[in-house]
């Protein structure tokens, strides 16, 4: 694990963000920066958008295949957004964190609620756009989806907003580098609580030992 301590159990994060806030961009820096972050691939019945390939950007499965995976029991959280199904897959979400990784998911308001319940250890950030007029720009300059698709998307932000206060921590993407520094910083400082670290204590101090 590079230059960092062990940790002795992992953890998820969870970034949630209105479609357009940028939470894809935010996260491909972060997997790129730091090479011990695991991404939860998630699955979708929503069609693929130019660019995107199945396996590393969604699982992009039939409605009858998304429904058999959900009695099969395969999913930690699923839900249905902007009328297309999402869920996150259970088994990798445990294994990593079981093996100590650190797992990041771009999962929504209602994913982030029902993961928060069923894996209380889970760090949730809420990443906001600047203000509504960059929301828009984002949504329109991306040019990936139809111009009805992006307003349905703006109606779903304000209900999607006003969950944030639920969340652990705020991060603005303004300036897109100083929102992955500060989300950087919450998984530094999450990385440090006692509890995730071996604790070594040969060689300490007999203050600390005791
Ligand atoms: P999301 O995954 O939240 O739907 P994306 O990551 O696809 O959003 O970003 C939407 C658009 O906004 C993309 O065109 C992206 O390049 C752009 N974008 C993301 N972050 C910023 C930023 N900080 N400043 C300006 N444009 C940004
Ligand atoms: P998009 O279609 O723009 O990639 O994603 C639309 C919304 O679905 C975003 O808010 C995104 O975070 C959310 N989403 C992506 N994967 C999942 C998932 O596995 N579960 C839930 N609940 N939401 C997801």
């Amino acid at each position: 694990m590079s230059s960092r301590s062990r940790l002795t159990q992992g953890f998820a994060v969870i970034i949630s963000a209105p479609s357009g806030a940028g939470k894809s961009t935010v996260c491909r820096k972060l997997l790129q920066k730091d090479k011990d972050l695991r991404y939860s691939v998630s699955c979708t019945t929503r069609p693929p958008r130019p660019g995107e390939r199945d396996g590393r950007d969604y699982h992009f499965l039939t409605t009858e295949e998304f429904k058999r995976r959900i009695h099969r029991d395969e999913f930690l959280e699923w839900a249905m957004v902007h009328d297309h199904y999402y869920g996150t897959p259970k088994r990798f979400f445990d294994d990593r964190i079981a093996d100590g990784s650190v797992v990041i998911l771009a999962i929504d308001v209602q994913g982030a609620n029902t993961v928060r319940r069923k894996r209380p250890q889970t760090v949730t950030i809420f990443l906001m756009p600047p203000s509504w007029r960059s929301l828009r720009e984002r949504l329109l300059a991306r040019r990936k989806d139809s111009a009805d698709v992006v307003e349905r998307r703006l109606a779903n932000a304000r209900g999607e907003l006003s969950q944030a206060r639920y969340y652990d921590y705020l991060v603005v993407n303004d300036d897109l580098a100083q929102a992955v520094a500060h989300i950087e910083a919450v998984l530094t400082a999450e990385r440090l609580r006692v509890g995730r670290q071996e604790l070594s204590l040969d060689g300490l101090p007999d203050v600390v030992r005791r």
